[in-house]
């Protein structure tokens, strides 16, 4: 089998003017999606999405001719490009959907086949008061999150904690709550300081008492003394490395012990088969793995079949925050939404390869 082009289809979402307004300074893959088409000579296409490809024109005449199922080749050359260009892993992605057709088996087999489905938090993006956290977590828990977790910004640490308090008197001890700094996810231009130790380890010390599950990306991204200062004085998990952006640096992470928690995003950070190491690696340490999982709904479908493969956990982050960010928003050229179910927890599709099922009339449409 060989590959015959790998075709990038640009497109840009709809989007809620008052969502986009809560996400200034707003990433761009809020409004923009690019899917991967891996077309072959069998007739077998692949799809991936998750990053913008940018420039990745550059570089498809090192895949074109090549067989798609030849991964650790891809892989390597992948990382060749991440060197002197953009990270490119959903094409990775779309190998692996041709994998899993050709084999007739979903990706998450490839992966371990530890588990078929795996409980799932509910990831919000906006900013907002404390009635409005307390509003927007009692309906995710209707729809039937057991898990939550909130944006904290910087510089409104107190109205972040006072957040928490509330999310917990509402909803008592049968939901677990983590909160996230995004000290290290950053927009592009945001180069404001980030927390010193001590206003982080007084923070972590009050969530505690209110019993967050875990603190994510609380300090600098250089701050790996400072991570395992707050951990081990304060009780409080660390969370963090969603965007790391090689191997060797998360390899690194984990053999320092950094975190209790690991996130890098399969199609955003080092690719499927990458993070397969980094998630056996954390747990032979006895830490987890949970993937970052902030783009679309086929950029969460290859994160889905990694954590599953390797039974990572205890939850897989799921992007909702309606009414600005929906399944239906965040899928918007997938024809089948993902969603939970009824006991909170998101099932790996059964189908072969990653499970997608591209919409094309969505795909016309919003194609720019
Ligand atoms: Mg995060």
């Amino acid at each position: 089998m060989k590959i015959t082009r790998v075709k990038l289809t640009r497109l840009c979402r709809p989007l809620e003017p008052a969502f986009a307004a809560a996400w200034d300074p707003v990433s761009r893959s809020m409004f923009e999606a690019t899917l991967v088409t891996v077309e072959t000579d069998e007739g077998v296409c692949g799809y991936g999405s998750g990053d913008t490809m940018d420039g990745f024109e550059n570089f498809d005449h090192l895949f074109v001719g090549k067989d798609p199922l030849r991964i650790l080749h891809h892989v390597r050359t992948l990382e060749t490009i991440t060197f002197h260009a953009g990270k490119y892993w959903p094409l990775e992605a779309a190998l692996w959907d041709i994998v899993g057709k050709v084999t007739e088996q979903p990706v998450a087999l490839h992966f371990g086949g530890a588990l078929e489905r795996i409980p799932a938090y509910a990831s919000f993006g906006e900013l907002k008061d404390p009635a409005a956290y307390v509003e927007t977590v009692l309906g995710a828990m209707e729809h039937g999150f057991k898990a939550v977790k909130i944006r904290m910004a910087r510089d409104r640490i107190e109205q972040g904690v006072q957040a928490v308090a509330a999310i917990r008197e509402a909803a008592g001890e049968d939901i677990d709550i983590m909160v996230d700094l995004n000290q290290m996810w950053r927009t592009s231009g945001d180069i404001a300081p980030a927390l010193d130790l001590m206003s982080v380890r007084q923070v972590a010390c009050r969530l505690r008492e209110l019993g967050v599950l875990w603190l994510e990306e609380p300090l600098a991204p250089t701050d790996i003394v400072g991570a395992r200062m707050v951990r081990a004085q304060t009780g409080m998990r660390i969370a963090g490395g969603e965007m790391v952006r090689s191997l060797a640096e998360l390899a690194q992470l984990v053999d320092q012990d950094a975190f209790d928690i690991y996130q890098p995003d399969v199609v955003l950070s080092v690719g499927l088969h990458r993070t397969r190491f980094i998630a056996e690696l954390a747990q032979l340490h006895n830490r987890f793995f949970t993937p970052h999982t902030w783009s679309n709904g086929l950029g969460l479908l290859a994160n889905l079949h990694v954590v599953a493969g390797v039974g990572g956990g205890p939850y897989i982050e799921f992007p909702y925050d309606p009414p600005g960010w929906t399944p239906a928003r965040r899928d918007f050229f997938l024809a089948d939404t993902l969603d939970i179910e009824s006991d909170g927890c998101l099932a790996v599709p059964s189908c072969p390869g990653l499970g997608a099922v591209v919409d094309f009339d969505a795909i016309a449409y919003y194609e720019v």
